[in-house]
C-alpha cells in the first residue's frame, strides 16, 4: 500500500504537495478518536459550537489568497472558479449559523388527544458523520457539508479524492485554526478503499461523487444499517422558449455548461431549444462561446480552466469526437488545447447529436453542451425528462408563470428559472437529485437535520394511569358506543 499520495497540479504538472494515506488502522482509530470528542460536543450549545464555525467563516475570508491558491494548485482551474467555492462555504457557514438553530429546535407537536397529552420533537446528533468527497470542487465538498454536520454535535471523517486532497487538509487545519477539537474534525487520506474502510466505522456517510462509486457506498452503508446521502451526476438540461431573452438566456448558458469546465454535477449539458428561435439563440451562443479565454493562471482573466486530469480530458475529448464522427456539428471549439497542456479542452457548442452518441445521454463532466431545437414545450419537457439523471434544470421562457408551470413538470431536484446554477447558492431550499442523480438533500433544514436522529417525547397528564390506560375504561358496548361517537364528533371539531 501507498505511504504517500503525490499532488500535482493538472494544468502544469508541478508538484503540489503529498499527503500521508492513512492505514486502515489509522482510519479505524480516526474514528474512534473522533467519536470520544463528540460525546462532549453534542453537550455544548449551538452558540458555542457557533463561535468556533463563526470564525472560521471569517479565517477563510481572510486567508482567502492561500484558500484560492491550494484550491488551483491541485485542480488546475480559474481563479474565479476557485473564488466559486469559497463563496459557497462561507454561504453556507452564513446560512447554517443564522438558522441552524432554528431547524434543530425542539420543536411542539400535536399530542395523541388534547389538553391531556403532548409531543414534542427533539434532534440528536448521530455521533460520527463521515464524508466522502470528489474531486470537483475540493474545498466545497471538501468541508460545506461538515459544517451543518457539526453545528448539529456531530464530530466529521473526511475522505477527499485522491486528486484533490490539499484543499480539505487546509480546510481542516483552519477549523482547528478557529478553536475547533483537532478530534472533531479528521481528514483521510487515501484512494477508494479509504473511503470504503471509513464507511465501517462510522454512523452517517455523506458521498458525493459518480453513480458507480454512489451505489457501492449505498451496499456498503445497507449492510451496516446506518443512513447515507447520495450526491450524484445529472446531464442537466436547460428549456429555451419562445419569449425568452435570448442574449440573457445565452449568457446564462455560458456560466452554466462552462464554469468549472463543466466539471460541475449541476452544470447544463442539454438545451432545448424552440426551433422559431434556434439559429438566433445558436449564433449568440456560438460567438459569446469563441471569446471565452482558456488556460491556467492565477490572474482573474480566464474563463475556463484545465480538467482535473489527462485520463477525464480524453473521455470528454472522446464525447466530442465520437459525435463528430457520427454526424454532429460543431458550432464552436471542439479541439484540445495540447499548446497548453494535455487536460484542456476548448469549450464545444454542438449540434445535430442523436442517441447513437455517448454526449447525447451519458454524464460529459466536461466543457461540452448540445443543444435540440424542439417545436413546442412539451417536447422539451420530455425530451429534458428522458433522462435517468434528475438533477438540476434551467428554464428560460420570458414568463415567470409559465416557467413555474414548466419547472415543476420537470422530474430533477431543483430548477433554475432565468438561472443555471442558482440553486447552490439558495442555502434555504434543498437540493439533491432524483433518480440515479442521488438519495437525500443538502441545504435548508434538511441538510442539518439529516445529520440527527428525530426522538419523539410524547406526554399525558398521570392522572388515572394516564393515557394508556383511557382503554381500560372500556368495558361494556354502551363506553364503546360512546367511543365511537366522540370520534365521529372529533373530525367536525375545527382546529382538532
Ligand atoms: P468517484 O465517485 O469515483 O469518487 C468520489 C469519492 O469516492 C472519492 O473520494 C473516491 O476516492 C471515493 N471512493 C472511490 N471508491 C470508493 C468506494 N468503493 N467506497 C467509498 N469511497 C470510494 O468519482 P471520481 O472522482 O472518480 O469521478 C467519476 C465520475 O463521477 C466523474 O467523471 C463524474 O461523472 C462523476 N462525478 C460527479 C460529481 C458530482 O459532484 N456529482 C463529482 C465528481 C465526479 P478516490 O478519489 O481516492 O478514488
Amino acid at each position: 500500500m501507498e505511504t504517500f499520495l503525490e499532488i500535482r497540479n493538472p494544468a502544469t504538472g508541478e508538484l503540489a504537495g503529498r499527503v500521508e494515506c492513512a492505514t486502515h488502522l489509522q482510519i479505524a482509530d480516526s474514528v474512534a478518536r473522533a467519536r470520544r470528542a463528540q460525546k462532549k460536543w453534542r453537550a455544548r450549545s449551538f452558540d458555542e459550537r457557533g463561535a468556533i464555525i463563526r470564525r472560521f467563516h471569517d479565517l477563510i475570508l481572510d486567508r482567502q489568497v492561500q484558500v484560492l491558491d491550494t484550491i488551483q494548485q491541485e485542480t488546475g482551474k480559474t481563479r474565479r472558479d476557485a473564488l466559486a467555492e469559497l463563496v459557497t462555504v462561507a454561504g453556507t457557514a452564513r446560512y447554517y449559523l443564522k438558522h441552524g438553530a432554528r431547524h434543530l429546535a425542539v420543536s411542539k407537536r400535536r399530542g395523541a388527544v388534547p389538553a391531556i397529552t403532548s409531543a414534542e420533537v427533539v434532534y440528536k446528533p448521530y455521533g460520527v458523520a463521515g464524508l466522502i468527497t470528489p474531486w470537483n470542487y475540493p474545498f466545497l465538498l471538501g468541508i460545506a457539508d461538515a459544517l451543518p454536520a457539526l453545528l448539529a454535535g456531530n464530530a466529521v471523517v473526511i475522505k477527499p479524492s485522491e486528486l484533490t486532497p490539499l484543499s480539505a487538509v487546509l480546510a481542516e487545519s483552519l477549523l482547528v485554526e478557529s478553536g475547533l477539537d483537532p478530534d472533531l474534525a479528521i481528514v483521510v487520506n487515501g484512494r477508494g478503499d479509504a473511503g470504503a474502510e471509513l464507511i465501517k466505522y462510522v454512523d452517517y456517510v455523506g458521498f458525493t461523487g459518480g453513480i458507480e462509486t454512489g451505489r457501492k457506498v449505498a451496499v456498503a452503508a445497507s449492510e451496516r444499517l446506518i443512513p447515507y446521502s447520495l450526491e450524484l451526476g445529472g446531464k442537466n438540461p436547460m428549456i429555451v422558449l419562445e419569449g425568452a431573452p435570448i442574449e440573457q438566456a445565452a449568457i446564462g448558458l455560458i456560466a452554466g455548461a462552462f464554469s468549472n469546465s463543466g466539471q460541475t454535477c449541476i452544470s447544463i449539458e442539454r438545451v432545448f431549444v424552440q426551433q422559431s428561435i434556434f439559429e438566433e439563440f445558436a449564433r449568440a451562443v456560438t460567438e459569446k462561446t469563441a471569446k471565452l479565454k482558456i488556460g491556467f493562471s492565477p490572474s482573474w482573466d480566464l474563463d475556463v480552466g484545465s480538467l482535473i486530469s489527462r485520463a477525464h480530458a480524453d473521455k470528454t475529448f472522446w464525447h466530442i469526437e465520437r459525435a463528430v464522427t457520427n454526424g454532429a456539428k460543431l458550432l464552436a471549439g471542439g479541439k484540445r488545447r495540447l499548446d497548453l497542456g494535455e487536460t484542456f479542452i476548448q469549450p464545444t457548442v454542438l449540434s445535430g447529436v442523436n442517441d447513437s452518441m455517448a454526449v447525447f445521454s451519458e454524464e460529459t463532466f466536461g466543457p461540452v453542451v448540445a443543444l435540440y431545437p424542439v417545436q413546442t414545450a412539451e417536447e422539451a419537457i420530455e425530451r429534458a425528462n428522458d433522462s435517468v439523471y434528475g438533477l438540476n434544470a434551467s428554464v428560460w421562457t420570458g414568463e415567470g408563470k409559465r416557467a413555474r408551470e414548466i419547472a415543476r413538470r420537470l422530474e430533477t431536484g431543483s430548477t433554475g428559472i432565468n438561472s443555471t446554477l442558482l440553486i447552490y447558492h439558495s442555502f434555504d431550499v434543498p437540493m439533491g437529485g432524483v433518480k440515479q442523480s442521488g438519495i437525500g438533500r443538502r441545504h435548508g433544514a434538511q441538510g442539518i437535520l439529516r445529520y440527527t436522529q428525530a426522538q419523539s417525547i410524547v406526554s399525558s397528564i398521570a392522572a388515572g394511569g394516564g393515557y394508556d390506560a383511557l382503554a381500560l375504561n372500556i368495558t361494556n358496548e354502551k363506553t364503546a358506543r360512546a367511543v365511537i361517537q366522540a370520534m365521529k364528533l372529533w373530525r367536525r371539531i375545527p382546529g382538532l
